[in-house]
């Protein structure tokens, strides 16, 4: 796969990929697109190896599906190549929740990747909704916008950040959401989220391209979805 494109990997969309996540890959390829980046993009089913890439893309899973993704992933160990050559990962929810250490699926405890100094455990209440937050000022990114649907609470070790502080909703645990260190970030939102975020998709996009800056685009649309979800929750 050596080519001058930016090779955006989704991983397993047979497994990982509810609530519409397919979006983000859909999202970055086109905002890449729009600033004159070619891109080539790889959809990577569980009987297949991962290939060498520079943006890694998990979705949401059920818990079967989550565990059998888990159990694939640390076979390959291509997850692994990719942050050791500190590729850009990017997980939304079951797959976020694999990055760490353990996760609980089907009521049983299981391994995750150890990519992140995260783990994951069961809330008492199932979080269904808006999840919205101020994002770690480090990251220079507006409010975050999404939907969460999870069963787990994320616990953060030192190794990692906070992507955000939680305004409405529940994310990790109520106070917190998501998670980031080096170029591998997670987060609990659906939406998809880079429609409700399109600086976080160009964050993305700046790690993996090196790139500063990205040039302006139209973005009148994800302006209009932001409005309207961030004064639907109070976040406006
Ligand atoms: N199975 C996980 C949980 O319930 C993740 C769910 C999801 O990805 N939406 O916590």
């Amino acid at each position: 796969m050596s080519s001058s494109a930016l090779q955006i990997v989704w991983v397993y969309p047979d497994l990982l990929s509810t609530y519409g996540d397919r979006g983000n890959m859909l999202i970055l390829a086109h905002r890449a697109r729009a600033r004159g980046i070619p891109v080539q993009t790889h959809e990577i089913h569980v009987n297949e190896a991962l290939p060498e890439g520079d943006i890694y893309l998990m979705g949401g899973g059920e818990d079967g599906p989550q565990a059998l993704a888990a159990e694939r992933l640390l076979a390959d160990r291509g997850l692994h190549r990719a942050v050791d050559r500190r590729a850009v990962v990017f997980a939304v929810c079951a797959g976020y929740q694999l990055l760490g250490s353990s996760f609980f699926a089907k009521g049983a405890k299981f391994g995750g990747l150890d990519l992140i100094d995260i783990s994951s455990d069961r809330g008492e209440t199932r979080a269904v909704g808006e999840l919205g937050g101020e994002v770690d000022p480090a990251l220079g990114l507006p409010t975050l916008s999404g939907f969460e649907n999870h069963g787990g609470r994320t616990h953060l070790g030192p190794g990692v950040k906070p992507l955000a502080t939680v305004k409405t909703g529940i994310g990790n645990d109520g106070r917190t959401e998501g998670a980031w260190a080096g170029t591998v970030l997670g987060t609990y939102c659906h939406g998809p989220a880079l429609s409700r975020n399109p600086a976080l998709a160009d964050l993305l996009l700046r790690w993996a391209t090196g790139e500063e800056t990205l040039s302006d685009m139209d973005d009148t649309w994800p302006s209009r979805l932001r409005k309207e979800r961030l004064t639907a929750t109070g976040l406006a």
